[in-house]
């Protein structure tokens, strides 16, 4: 008989306004510790973003709660099994921003009035194989290095806050074309494509529940999705592609096809890299020598 009780991790997210986000925070940390949940939940006046885990029963329970309360019906989650807790604590964090866009409060986008047009995995991998495209991640550099869809551009940046200014100086050209979006799981393109409208692209849609739903739909399976998708909790990464998985990363160390991120112990340094396990016993998770000795 299998005695280990099933944990599950779930991510999910809702554009809606939130009066007092600080209070909600107190009240939500508040049941989410009744009932055991650990993750990280950020709450603004502009919505709701969640990652947590937990026993299958509690994330159930956490799930009913959601969908029930009035400020979220119709909330979509993105569940996944696993082996434990993927986090060490629970937080619930009021912030400014659901995603740290930093945009000007009179460009800002409320996804509520403008957006691109979602559309399901199975039209973005039809989509995805059209030559006539632009497929844009919306994610962060190191994210992208990971793994991402074939043909895809890299944006280059390390916060979500360089976005507009990446996109005013490399995108311009591209205003009547077909534009795609994706994310992990969907959050930053509902602002991203919105975005891209309002400085006047023609024509954005945006992958509906992102990467990781895109992952667990029983027609695509991930194909064309190459590498794994960087996840913010401690799993670090998870496999999306089930037809032709990829590992496009390689070790930090030893250049052996890896894709496991971790950041450099010695806290000073704290550079995050590709490790495969071998050597993340031997290196001790240093990204090098002289880190290791403390320099
Ligand atoms: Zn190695
Ligand atoms: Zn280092």
């Amino acid at each position: 008989m299998n005695t280990k009780e099933p944990y599950q991790v779930i991510l999910y997210y809702q554009y809606v306004p939130i009066e007092s986000p600080e209070q909600f925070s107190k009240e939500h940390l508040y049941f989410c510790k009744r009932i055991h949940l650990k993750g990280r939940i950020l709450v603004s006046h502009e919505g709701i973003n969640g990652t947590v885990s937990g026993k299958k029963e509690n994330i159930e329970r956490y799930m009913e709660y959601m969908r029930s309360h009035p400020l979220f019906p119709g909330i979509q989650f993105k569940i996944d099994p696993h082996d434990g807790h993927a986090f060490k604590k629970m937080h619930v964090r009021p912030r400014k921003e659901l995603v740290a866009w930093n945009l000007d409060p009179e460009v800002d986008i409320d996804p509520n009035r403008i957006t691109g047009r979602h559309v399901s995995p199975k039209e973005f991998h039809q989509l995805l194989q059209q030559d006539d495209v632009i497929i844009i991640d919306g994610r962060n550099d190191y994210e992208y290095d990971l793994g991402h869809f074939r043909g895809a551009i890299r944006p280059e940046l390390q916060t979500t806050r360089e976005f507009p200014k990446w996109v005013r100086e490399n995108l311009s050209d591209f205003k009547d074309k077909k534009i795609l979006t994706y994310c992990t799981g969907g959050i930053r393109c509902e602002k991203l494509s919105g975005f891209l409208l309002k400085e006047g692209f023609q024509d954005v849609v945006q992958l509906d529940g992102g990467i990781v739903t895109y992952g667990k739909d029983s027609e695509v399976q991930g194909d064309l999705f190459e590498g794994s998708c960087y996840v913010f909790d401690d799993r670090i990464s998870v496999p999306i592609n089930h037809v032709q998985p990829t590992v496009i990363t390689t070790c930090h160390h030893c250049g052996t096809k890896a894709d496991q991120y971790t950041n450099c112990q010695n806290a000073l340094c704290d550079q995050r890299h590709i490790v495969c396990p071998k050597c993340l016993e031997e290196h001790q998770g240093y990204c090098s020598a002289t880190c290791k000795e403390g320099k």
